[in-house]
C-alpha cells in the first residue's frame, strides 16, 4: 500500500509541532523539534508570508501527516465526510480516528501510527475474533480488538504499552490481557488531534 515516505522529522518541522510519528524517539531530547524547531530547507528560518490559503493548506497537511495518509486517501475521507449527517469536519476526524491502525495506536498497542499500521498489515490483530489486516478498516462501538494468539509481535506490543499512560475516553484497554474495546463513537472534544478541521473544510470546499 502506498504511503508517505518523506522523512518523518521533516514533516514535523514543516508543521512546526510534534506529530509523534517516530514512537519512543519523539519523547526524548533527540526529537528534531526540540533541537531545530524551524521549518526545513534553505529558507526555513526566513519569514513566510502568511495567507488564508496557506493556513488552510498547512492545517490539511498537518492532519494528513498526523494520520499518515496520502493526499488521495485523505480527500476520499473528506468526500465521505461531506455525505454524512452532522458537521463535515467532525465527521472527517471521526472517520480518521476510527481507522483500525489509529485505534491500535490509541489503545497503546503500538508506539506510533506507522508501527500500528505495520502490525495490522502483518495480521497481528483480530477484530471481534476475526483477523483483520487492513489498516483503514473502520471500527465501531462494541468492537473488541485482540492481539492474535501466538503473535510473534507480542513483546513489541507489550513494550509499546509501557509508553502509554492513558487511553482515549472512548476506548477501553487491558494492557495485561492485550485487548481493547470501542466504547462509543468519539466526540470532537475527545479527539486530541491538534488541527482546526474547519480550515480543512474551507480548503476543500473552494
Ligand atoms: Fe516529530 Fe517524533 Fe521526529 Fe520529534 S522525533 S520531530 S515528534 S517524528
Amino acid at each position: 500500500m502506498a504511503r508517505d515516505r518523506s522523512p518523518k522529522c521533516k514533516q514535523c518541522r514543516r508543521e512546526g509541532m510534534k506529530l509523534f510519528l517516530k514512537g519512543e524517539r519523539c519523547l526524548t531530547e533527540k526529537c528534531a523539534i526540540e533541537r531545530r524547531s524551524y521549518p526545513p530547507g534553505e529558507h526555513g528560518r526566513g519569514r513566510i508570508k502568511q495567507s488564508e490559503y496557506l493556513l488552510q493548506l498547512r492545517e490539511k497537511q498537518k492532519a494528513r501527516r498526523y494520520y499518515g495518509l496520502l493526499e488521495k486517501q485523505f480527500r476520499t475521507y473528506y468526500t465521505k465526510a461531506t455525505k454524512g449527517s452532522g458537521i463535515t469536519g467532525e465527521n472527517l476526524l471521526r472517520m480518521l480516528e476510527t481507522r483500525l491502525d489509529n485505534v491500535v495506536y490509541r489503545l497503546g498497542f503500538a508506539a506510533s501510527r506507522a508501527q500500528a499500521r505495520q502490525l495490522v498489515r502483518h495480521g497481528h490483530f483480530h477484530v471481534n475474533g476475526r483477523r483483520v489486516n487492513i489498516p483503514s478498516y473502520q471500527v465501531k462501538p462494541d468492537d473488541i480488538i485482540t492481539v492474535s494468539e501466538g503473535s510473534s509481535a507480542q513483546q513489541v506490543i507489550r513494550d509499546a504499552t509501557d509508553l502509554t499512560a492513558s487511553v482515549a475516553p472512548w476506548l477501553q484497554a487491558d494492557h495485561d490481557g492485550l485487548t481493547g474495546k470501542i466504547l462509543k463513537w468519539p466526540e470532537r472534544s475527545e479527539i486530541d488531534t491538534p488541527v482546526q478541521e474547519s480550515l480543512i473544510v474551507e480548503l476543500y470546499s473552494k
